[in-house]
């Protein structure tokens, strides 16, 4: 081979291996890359997985720590109801303290209901089911009750407790009444709760003509809230204090489904605190005026017992029939408890009855049930559901099967009043 062909190929060669080199560097920095990538794309995937495992093991932790303050906060008021009925059964019993014992088992009670309310409340509000309904009100009176039902707890400890209004307060509102009470019993009961003896509540309201605004503040000078517990206070089944013994009792919703309420109706929330000072819980939100309302005149005495026809009412369980027995008793109507849906259907078939309470789950028919046959051929008496099953869902089921009207477990002799007045005079 002459010398000119070797060089050729040798320069051939190195141009070959130059070129497989610089192949190999730019796949291998391709493959740098590609492998960086990845890398990167993992580091963030385990991220994202540990935070979401961190929030999955936080979100079980607030529930696991919400049902053992719910257990707290059921067994406490059961243990005093069942512990001072036991007390009041015994043949040794002093008749001496029974208005006292009978109290707080009075009491022990409505605790029980506001926890059940609360928790019913907080799921429709977080399943979106809730709605806003205006209605033409005496706010002023309405605000004036609210405060008065606190009066005697705020007595008992000592509490300087005194309610504002601004001095042209308007006479009718369209308000969700119901709503506004809510927040502000809220407001107030946490208030007492928190403030020591001796100390100040006060709680103002006022209307502001040009804006339309009205403002609801509760202040008080209470025990305060530290900076750190204020972030977590508005949040579900959160409380200040989160520890085992804690001094205060509550499920820690109230806040949570205030401020949830308050930003439903548009408005926005007052809220102001230092530890050891105080804290002012409000709500300012947009409200029209309403017109006058027509006056209904007080009924006399005469009237108001002038119930017309005959009461049925359907109800299974013993002890719900005992006691509708007994509030039944404290009207002057005459009525029947039958024990099932079947037994209603009968009774409104064969006799002259002329309303009906009717429980809902019942043997053989159920209220519904019953309801639907009663009305194929009787469409006019007044059926009001008296039932357990107190969710709206539930509730409008008993509208569209024909019932007029229904309340909920518990109820008490006003309630049923209401429902006689409208339908049996
Ligand atoms: P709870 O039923 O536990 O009272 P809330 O949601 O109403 O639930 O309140 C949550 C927490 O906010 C309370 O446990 C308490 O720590 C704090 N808090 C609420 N109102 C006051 C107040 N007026 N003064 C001091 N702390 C308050």
């Amino acid at each position: 081979m002459d010398d000119e062909r070797v060089k050729r190929i040798i320069n051939r060669e190195r141009a070959a291996r130059k070129e497989s080199e610089r192949l190999l560097e730019s796949k291998s920095s391709e493959l740098y890359e590609i492998n960086q990538n990845l890398e990167k794309l993992v580091l963030e995937r385990t991220n994202k997985l540990s935070n979401a495992l961190k929030e999955a093991e936080l979100a079980m932790k607030v529930k696991d720590e919400f049902l053992s303050n719910m257990s707290h906060e059921i067994r406490t008021p059961l243990n005093a109801i069942i512990g001072f009925v036991q007390i009041m059964m015994k043949s040794t019993y002093n008749e001496k303290s029974f208005f006292k014992h009978l109290s707080i088992v009075n009491s022990s009670s409505k605790n029980l209901l506001q926890i059940i309310n609360d928790i019913l409340d907080f799921s429709k509000l977080q399943s979106g089911k809730f709605t806003i309904s205006l209605v033409n009100i005496d706010l002023k009176a309405k605000l004036e009750h609210t405060f008065s039902l606190f009066s005697q707890e705020a007595e008992a400890k000592s509490l300087y407790y005194e309610l504002f209004f601004s001095d042209d307060f308007p006479k009718y509102l369209l308000v969700d009444e119901t709503r506004i009470v809510q927040i502000l019993s809220n407001f107030i009961s946490n208030a007492i709760k928190f403030t020591p003896v001796g100390k100040v509540i006060l709680v103002n309201v006022g209307y502001d003509h040009k804006t339309s605004k009205l403002k609801i503040e509760v202040q008080d000078t209470g025990i305060g809230i530290d900076e750190e517990a204020k972030a977590k206070i508005f949040n579900s089944f959160e409380q200040e204090d989160a520890s085992v013994t804690r001094k205060f009792g509550g499920t820690g919703l109230g806040l949570a489904i205030s401020k949830q309420l308050i930003e439903l109706m548009d408005g926005t929330i007052i809220f102001e605190s230092t530890k050891g000072s105080g804290s002012t819980f409000g709500f300012e939100m947009s409200v029209e005026t309403g017109g006058d309302v027509e006056v209904i005149e007080e009924k006399s005495k005469e009237e108001e017992h002038g119930y017309k026809g005959k009461v049925l009412i359907a109800e299974d369980n013993e002890m719900s029939a005992i006691l509708m027995e007994t509030l039944m008793e404290g009207f002057e109507v005459e009525f029947e408890i039958v024990a099932d849906g079947e037994l209603a259907v009968e009774a409104v078939k064969s006799n002259d009855y002329a309303f009906v309470f009717m429980d809902n789950q019942m043997p053989k028919l159920s209220g519904i049930e019953a309801t639907k046959c009663i009305r194929t051929f009787n469409t006019d008496i007044p059926i009001v559901a008296l039932s357990a099953n107190a969710l709206k869902t539930e509730q409008e089921e008993f509208l569209s099967a024909g019932m007029n009207d229904t309340l909920s477990k518990p109820v008490n002799q006003e309630d049923l009043k209401l429902m006689l007045d409208k339908y049996l005079k």
